[in-house]
């Protein structure tokens, strides 16, 4: 198993926000963790990334307790994030952008190889790599940011809400190259609120409210399911 989420319960101070969350994505996967603004979705994968600690409940990567394990440490196993909001340089070439994620011994030793793997997945990428990223388009600089968290040859991608501030033919865009990532074999973490779109592509999916788990099942079942469709489809 990729990652597993065991009972995490976390909070901000006094503040409980996370109740006894399990959940586990298995290698090959895409698996949806979705919800409303506000659920708790960010905060989760502030634990799962090591930014924030739990006050209870275990974090397994690859059989790995890393519960108490640091953030950049955790990058090193193999889990990469792609935070919400891109978080790009925006003065910084696409060049450089992806060479400033390369931050671990290993993406450095790799970099040359990986670069061309990205350029091949984002051939757009390619093609703009002298040009400042904040003046892509917002595909483009969703893209980079998929591509930064790539550069540290991640064996979990973990992604903030990858459609957010997207017009609605890049969302569809963006949601089929995440298919197409897991085609090629990456395991995927999908955070979002566009739970329609998420769904179409998940292979499962947790949903959360007030930040518990309310459901859990393969997409096409949650897509289906008739508390889902009044609650996320407007059905
Ligand atoms: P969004 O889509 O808005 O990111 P989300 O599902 O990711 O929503 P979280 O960001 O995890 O939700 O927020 C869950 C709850 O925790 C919200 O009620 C939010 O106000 C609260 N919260 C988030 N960050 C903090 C913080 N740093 N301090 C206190 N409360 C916070």
């Amino acid at each position: 198993m990729t990652l597993k989420v065991e009972n995490i319960s976390a909070g901000y101070g006094e503040v409980q926000i996370l109740w006894d969350i399990s959940l586990n994505v298995e290698k090959g996967e895409i698996v949806g963790l979705l919800g409303s603004n506000g659920a708790g979705k960010t905060t989760t994968l502030r634990v799962i990334t090591g930014l924030l600690q739990p006050i209870k409940g275990k974090i397994y990567f690859e059989n790995k307790d890393v519960t108490n394990l640091e953030p950049y440490k955790r990058v090193e196993l193999g889990m990469s994030l792609v935070p919400e909001g891109r978080q790009l340089f925006p003065r910084l070439s696409v060049f450089n952008n992806l060479k400033a994620a390369a931050f671990t011994k290993r993406a450095r030793e790799k970099f040359y190889d990986t670069l061309e793997l990205i350029y091949n997945l984002f051939p757009v990428l390619k093609e703009r790599r002298n040009q400042p990223a904040g003046t892509l388009s917002g595909g483009e600089q969703q893209m980079l940011a998929i591509a930064r968290a790539l550069v540290c040859r991640p064996k979990l991608l973990m992604m903030d809400e990858p459609s957010l501030g997207l017009a609605p033919k890049l969302v569809l865009e963006i949601l089929n190259l995440i298919s197409k990532l897991r085609n090629e074999g990456y395991t995927i973490l999908l955070i979002e609120q566009n739970i329609r779109h998420a769904l179409k592509i998940a292979d499962r999916a947790y949903i959360i409210e007030t930040g518990r788990i309310v459901k859990h099942d393969i997409g096409e079942n949650l897509l289906n399911d008739p508390d889902v469709k009044k609650a996320y489809l407007g059905l």
